[in-house]
């Protein structure tokens, strides 16, 4: 591939070729080709990374919040700078729609290193009076070298929602994004450079999960782990750590119910959001709703205004200003949504609009599009309703009250979000405190306030991210006791 762009990890401050000599291919999901080659580093260079990252690490945690944060800053305003280069590549390896790479994902990174550069400046301290005899202070200190392994669907700005919080805690990274989608973090690795970041604190190792993943996150000086990702890979990672007692943060799969009560105000703007929902970056976004739960009452009208707006939705080149949904991500993953709407037939379900791979003309001819998807007809508790499909299919199902609502919403292994459309406030928190979710969306979808935690819970998540907790999780708080002198 002599041609090819080359990627690099960043060990210690420089670009390097992985030890090993070898390299992955990358394809452009809209049209099928390889755009790109990335390092399959191995173990070796793992341990590099991680030798750098603990050198780094006591001058790193020692410097002032402010000074980290400068870091941090001077790394989002280069980010900022070069938004529309980053949007054009996240949207060329990953098959999204460059509009949506450049009103979101790369604003949105931007976002989390800003954030965080300034939650580390603001956050609270705790300390604990005992009335005459000591007062105790929580010193939180950063954990030393953590680990960051982010997923493909929402590159750069999980890669940053992970390494902005770990940073800021006084933490050196050693992070791992997707080998699917390696682009934006290699780019984000020469910025650091760039930005002066000091050599060893952000190292980047691109690779398989079973050889770079598993070696970053079983090495014994790995203090912390956070990961996003599949249940199946965050279950391996618990499994393989299990006996290192290190910090995990597992943010995982997802099931998510859209509720849409009789009395919800189904305003156009409300109706586009509760499509979205559905079908934003192809559906491949774990807080998607991918089951759409509506009251009998107004089912049949809600269902053909749906309908219509989903036909409307445009499937097309991501480069086009006008495409509402890209390519999926990669020839395996349109196999596994192809796949999975074949099953949701044979399950009995009926497909009430798309259902079929869309073949485009020009550049796009081998591209993986699949046509936004809804089917009705399947039980709660089919395979359709309960397992994470990952792609643009939406399933309808009608209930009658609440009771039976939160019965379905409820009855999956997965617990990550749940969005509930009423007007009526005393449902709306009665379901609320109910629903077994770590986000609860009331009459919107996706509305995201940094400070907020974030994660799932049941198989969706174990810990959470955002804000002070995200703080909380990348340091070590210890209590110190300091006696009263004697009176
Ligand atoms: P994945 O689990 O296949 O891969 C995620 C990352 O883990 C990649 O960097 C991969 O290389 C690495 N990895 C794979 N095997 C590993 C191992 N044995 N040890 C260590 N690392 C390993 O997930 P994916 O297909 O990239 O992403 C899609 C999944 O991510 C979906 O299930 C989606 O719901 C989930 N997700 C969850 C959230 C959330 O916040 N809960 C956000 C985005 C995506």
């Amino acid at each position: 591939m002599p041609d090819l762009p080359t990627l690099a990890n960043l060990i210690d401050g420089r670009l390097e070729a992985p030890v090993g000599g070898r390299w992955l291919e990358v394809h452009e999901p809209a049209t099928g080709v390889v755009h790109a080659r990335c390092p399959r580093s191995d173990e070796r260079d793992v341990a590099a990374a991680f030798d750098a990252a603990q050198r780094a690490a006591p001058a790193w945690a020692s410097l002032a919040a402010h000074d980290r944060a400068a870091c941090l800053n001077r790394l989002a305003d280069l980010l900022e700078s070069r938004l529309e280069s980053f949007a054009q590549a996240e949207s060329r390896d990953s098959g999204k729609p460059v509009a949506l790479a450049r009103r979101v994902d790369i604003p949105r990174a931007v976002a989390n290193l800003r954030f965080f550069a300034a939650a580390i400046q603001t956050v609270d301290g705790e300390s604990h009076a005992m009335a005459d005899q000591a007062i105790n202070y929580t010193l939180r200190q950063a954990l030393g070298v953590v680990g960051c392994i982010s997923p493909w669907n929402l590159p750069l700005y999980l890669f940053t929602w992970k390494i902005a919080p770990a940073l800021a805690a006084g933490n050196t990274v050693l992070a791992k994004p997707s080998e699917i989608t390696p682009l934006t973090a290699f780019m984000l690795g020469e910025l650091a450079i760039e930005a002066g970041l000091p050599a060893g604190v952000l190292n980047i190792v691109h690779g398989l999960g079973p050889e770079v993943g598993e070696a970053l996150v079983t090495h014994p000086g790995i203090k912390a782990v956070s990961f996003t990702g599949s249940t199946r890979t965050g279950a391996a990672i618990a499994q393989a750590t299990a006996t290192q007692f290190k910090k995990l943060s597992l943010e995982m799969g997802g099931k998510n119910p859209a509720i849409v009560f009789a009395d919800a105000d189904l305003s156009d703007a409300n109706m586009d959001t509760i499509v979205r929902s559905g079908f934003s970056n192809q559906g491949e976004i774990c807080l998607c709703g991918s089951r759409l739960l509506v009251q009998r009452d107004i089912h049949d009208e809600f269902r053909s205004r749906y309908l219509e707006k989903v036909k409307a939705l445009r499937v097309g080149d991501p480069e086009a200003a006008d495409s509402d949904l890209g390519a999926l991500v990669s020839s395996a993953h349109f196999d596994k949504v192809m796949a999975c709407i074949r099953r949701a037939r044979e399950e009995g379900g009926q497909v009430l609009t798309g259902g079929d791979a869309v073949h485009l003309q020009g550049r796009c001819a081998n591209g993986w599009f699949v046509a936004p998807t809804v089917i009705e007809g399947l039980s709660a508790d089919c395979r359709t309703n309960q397992e994470e499909i990952f792609g643009p299919v939406v399933t309808l199902i009608p209930f009658t009250d609440e009771a039976e609502a939160l019965a379905i919403a409820n009855g999956t292994d997965y617990g990550l979000a749940a969005s509930l459309w009423t007007s009526n406030l005393d449902r709306a928190q009665r379901m609320a405190a109910r629903l077994e979710f770590g986000i609860v969306w009331i009459n919107c979808w996706m509305l995201r306030d940094l400070r907020t935690p974030f994660g799932g819970v049941k198989n969706s998540g174990l810990g959470r991210e955002g804000g002070n907790e995200a703080l909380r999780f990348f340091t070590e708080a210890r209590n110190i006791c300091i006696a009263n002198a004697n009176p």
